[in-house]
């Protein structure tokens, strides 16, 4: 039987604002769509913390059995600077800087991005499409909004009609904005603009002579607008209505809105069932942005450069770090934070490495068929991944008193408890054992360490004492301890 049939997801709805009962649209299939990056400029760590929070929806849906076909698009056209109306699209505007070709620029983030997430041993999506391959697809779309009255074109520009919409629909409904606080808060306000009211947003924008990335339409030679990619590839590989969409807090309005008044303009019904939104990682306090320069960059972290940093800190620590907090939690990213969630994954690990060598009870003192079905009800609630995390300290703090001999387990037990932190650890949050992956490491640095006790013994043989003691006190701070025994000297990881 299919795990999800034991197991009820709640799912909190950005849109109800409250955690609702998961019933996808077809029993056994689920159909997500999350936005993905603008390929611009590499991805720093507040990108990853979203794309890393739907990893574990996908993950999790994945290991109850769902059969899930996630979407996450790449937006390699149409997102302008500062997400204003008439800012520079912000790919055109790298390769003007750099001299490339826009696709070049696409190219190379894109390669950086996909690299990256498989550090993090994220999930490939189902279906990665992108802006600028769904030109066609977006033209027919803008044809059928101005067709049913909700857009209208002004000098080679398609702008869709908030106030006509606003008739007959409710639009800002996601994000809870009224119409009069969004004319309070556009821009371009003071401007002589084209536009009939200035909440109105571009579905097609005509392309200025120096612009670079052009398409012919009805409407002259232009670019989509952004908002138009994610409703346009997410119906066409979704269908009308799908079950989850998922982006960060920060795309609630304008982007997530304007997908929803798109569709229903198109469709006539109400795109998504659940809509999912990561809150923000933080540095300093501040969100962290491309923009303001207030960011990190994951191989920043991974290598350790970066003077924030007291070293490298490995993908995986990187990832547990994150999920040691709801993704709908605001999460501060510091040196210290990492080392603590450094600390917690390596006990983990080496707690999951034990369990095999446990010695054999006739009882156990811990309900482990509780103990599992608490893993999953933290994640039934909503993904909550620090409970979860929780829940697998528990049995760390229980493996290591069966371990000491001040608890027992069965043999039975130990199977369930060993399969449960298999699944929650590498499945569901998508861990890797990097001691177990570092075979090749473990050899080098056993070479290392043997060919240093040689020239210690050499030194000592030559009773060159300041050498032989420098080796072994080097040695020891660096935690490898030497054992002079009557058979020669052995090392000790401490
Ligand atoms: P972009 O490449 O700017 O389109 O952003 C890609 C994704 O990263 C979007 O879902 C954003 O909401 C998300 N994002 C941007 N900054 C942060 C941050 N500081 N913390 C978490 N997610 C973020
Ligand atoms: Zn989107």
């Amino acid at each position: 039987m299919k795990l999800y049939k034991e197991q009820e997801i709640y799912i909190y709805n950005s849109i109800s604002k409250e955690k609702e009962k998961f019933e996808p649209i077809t029993e056994g299939y689920v159909g997500m769509y999350v936005c993905g990056p603008t390929v611009y400029s590499n991805v720093h760590l507040g990108n990853c913390r979203t794309f890393l929070s739907f990893d574990l929806v996908f993950r999790y849906l994945k290991h109850l059995g769902y059969k899930v076909r996630y979407v996450r698009n790449i937006t390699d056209v149409g997102h302008l600077e500062d997400d204003a109306e008439d800012g520079e699209d912000r790919i055109a505007k790298r390769a003007r800087l750099e001299k490339i070709e826009p696709m070049e620029v696409a190219q190379i983030y894109t390669v950086d991005f996909r690299d990256i997430m498989s550090k993090f041993n994220a999930l490939p999506p189902s279906i990665e499409p992108t802006a600028t391959g769904h030109i066609l697809e977006q033209i027919e779309a803008i044809q059928k909004i101005i067709d049913r009255g909700f857009a209208y074109e002004v000098n080679g520009s398609v702008y869709f009609d908030v106030l006509k919409f606003s008739e007959t629909h409710e639009y800002g409904k996601l994000s809870g904005r009224r119409l009069e606080d969004m004319e309070a808060n556009t821009r371009d306000l003071d401007k002589q603009s084209e536009k009939k009211n200035p909440q109105d947003f571009a579905l097609w924008k005509v392309a200025e002579p120096q612009h670079i990335m052009r398409w012919n339409s009805p409407w002259g030679v232009g670019f989509p607008g952004w908002h138009l990619e994610c409703t346009v590839m997410s119906t066409k590989y979704l269908g009308e209505q799908f079950d989850i969409h998922g982006g960060g807090m920060d795309l609630k309005f304008p982007h997530h809105d304007c997908e929803i008044a798109q569709a229903e303009s198109c469709n006539e019904v109400s795109p998504v069932n659940y809509w999912m939104h990561s809150n923000m990682l933080t540095l300093n306090g501040k969100k962290m942005a491309k923009s303001t320069g207030n960011n990190i960059l994951p191989t920043e972290i991974f290598s350790g450069d970066n003077k924030i940093l007291s070293k490298a800190f490995s993908p995986s620590v990187t990832k547990f770090f994150m999920y040691q907090a709801h993704y709908r939690s605001v999460l501060d990213f510091s040196d210290e934070a990492l080392l603590a969630s450094e600390k917690g994954y390596r006990r983990l690990m080496q707690a999951y490495d034990l369990v095999d060598k446990l010695p054999i009870g006739n009882t156990s003192d811990m309900d482990i068929a509780a103990w599992r079905q608490s893993c999953y009800d933290a994640m039934n609630d909503d993904f909550n991944s620090p409970i979860l995390i929780a829940q697998l300290f528990e049995a760390v703090s229980y493996i290591q008193r069966v371990h000491n001999g001040t608890a027992i387990c069965t043999e039975s037990d130990k199977e369930i408890l060993k399969e449960t932190l298999k699944a929650f650890m590498f499945d569901v949050l998508g861990l890797i054992d990097e001691q177990e992956g570092q075979s090749g490491n473990s050899e080098m640095l056993s070479g290392t360490v043997n060919l240093l006790i040689d020239i210690r013994n050499d030194a000592r043989a030559e009773r060159n004492f300041d050498t032989s003691d420098k080796i072994r006190d080097e040695l020891a701070a660096l935690g490898i301890q030497l054992n002079d025994g009557k058979d020669g000297t052995g090392y000790e990881i401490k």
